[in-house]
């Protein structure tokens, strides 16, 4: 990233997140995600030194950075450990929804667990509501001064360790999409279970999994915005979502790509490093390309919603390329380790597991091409 032109405020953030992280991740990474463990103590760590709060308004108690220093921040904690980092970050899209429909009271109270530690678990997908969100069948039905929540979400990231829920849910079943509403829910509600922690082929230490809302009642205040915006609500945190992903995805090919420029100037074959060879030399040069054209439509997406303009189809594009890309390099870096990229003893197996996530979340690749196909043909 030196070929860009940074403030001094990021050079010192980037700086702070790149310590934090080869310092106390580093070192840790393998073994929490072979184990499949959250790593509390070190979590709680970047919690201390407010990487969580990056970019959360200063006048609620967050660092108040813009989107763009924000991504290129995620960018830099991915390229060590995506999966930590999505558990310290999995809150920022819950702050927006209550930033665009909470209440000022609701705005102080969210802000100040957030940025006193508290996890939020983003609760939209269900059995049959997956990439169809306005599908959702989970139920809130108004009585007095209360809600009562009936249903299941599925994958919820943080969904185990979640002080506080963000729900949606249908309030007019009759209108579907224009029918679902958005609640903050306190997680130690009667009425909230949580399943088991879901096991996934990556991101193995990232916590998700099922969560079911069986009569919970819930006070009526707690609902964000009017009745039957949710949906609206979604739709408007989707781009700064997709752009989010992007940056997480470019991040982690940097790991890996840089991983696998080390290791090729360090292992010998036919008597000379295998960088030497230009077959491993044109496959670093595509990887670098695919990283580097994704990183400028990431930053573009995210400069866009810096200064408010219309950045749906370049964030899709974004998330599409960058996504894409990161599967094919984190790929190709497995093939230049050889047999080695295979096992857990090198990163690169990891990276290469994990990178399939970002091709599925925020909304998969294919909707990512519904959404930019039907731009333009608008
Ligand atoms: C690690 C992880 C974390 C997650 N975190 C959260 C979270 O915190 N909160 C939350 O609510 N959800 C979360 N999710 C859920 C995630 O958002 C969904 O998995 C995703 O939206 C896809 O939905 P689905 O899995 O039901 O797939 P489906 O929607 O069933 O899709 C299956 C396949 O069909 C394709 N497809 C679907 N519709 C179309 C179409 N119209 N045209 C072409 N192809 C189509 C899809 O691209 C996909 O390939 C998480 C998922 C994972 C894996």
């Amino acid at each position: 990233m030196q070929q860009y032109l940074l403030t001094e405020d990021q050079k010192g953030y980037i700086q702070l997140v790149k310590d934090f992280f080869t310092k106390e991740v580093l070192p840790i990474r393998a073994e929490y995600d072979e184990e499949e463990k959250i790593p509390m103590a070190t979590i709680h760590k970047a919690l201390d030194i407010g990487l969580h709060i990056l970019d959360i308004p200063e006048e609620y108690g967050g660092a108040g950075l813009d989107f763009l220093t924000y991504v290129m921040l995620i960018e830099e904690m991915c390229k060590v450990d995506d999966a930590f980092t999505s558990i310290i970050n999995a809150g920022s899209i819950a702050c927006k929804v209550v930033e665009l429909g909470g209440t000022q009271e609701q705005k102080e109270m969210f802000y100040d667990k957030v940025a006193n530690g508290a996890f939020v678990g983003m609760c939209i997908t269900e059995a049959n509501a997956g990439s169809d969100v306005s599908a959702i069948a989970t139920t809130a039905v108004r009585d007095g001064e209360e809600y009562v929540l009936n249903g299941m979400k599925l994958f919820v990231s943080n969904g185990s360790i979640a002080d506080y829920f963000i729900v949606f849910a249908s309030t007019d079943k009759r209108k579907g999409s224009k029918g679902i509403s958005a609640f903050i829910v306190e997680g130690d509600r009667p009425g909230i279970s949580r399943g088991k922690r879901e096991k996934k082929l990556g991101v193995h230490c990232g916590d998700t999994c099922v969560v079911t809302f069986d009569n919970v009642r819930i006070p009526a205040g707690n609902l964000l915005g009017n009745e039957n915006e949710g949906f609206k609500l979604t739709m408007q945190t989707l781009d700064r979502g997709r752009v989010k992903v992007a940056a997480m995805a470019i991040g982690h090919a940097q790991g890996a790509l840089d991983y696998a420029v080390q290791y090729a100037k360090e292992r010998d074959q036919f008597g000379q490093p295998i960088c030497k060879f230009q077959g491993i030399q044109f496959m670093l040069a595509d990887m670098e390309a695919a990283v580097e054209s994704a990183r400028q439509m990431v930053y573009h997406a995210a400069s866009l919603i810096d200064n408010q303009m219309p950045c749906s189809r370049a964030a899709s594009i974004a998330k599409l390329v960058a996504t894409d890309n990161c599967m094919k390099v984190c790929t190709d870096a497995v093939q230049i380790l050889g047999g080695y990229g295979l096992t857990r003893e090198y990163p690169v197996e990891r990276y290469f597991r994990n990178a399939k996530t970002y091709q599925i979340v925020e909304g998969t690749n294919q909707i990512q091409r519904m959404v930019i196909g039907r731009d333009l043909c608008r």
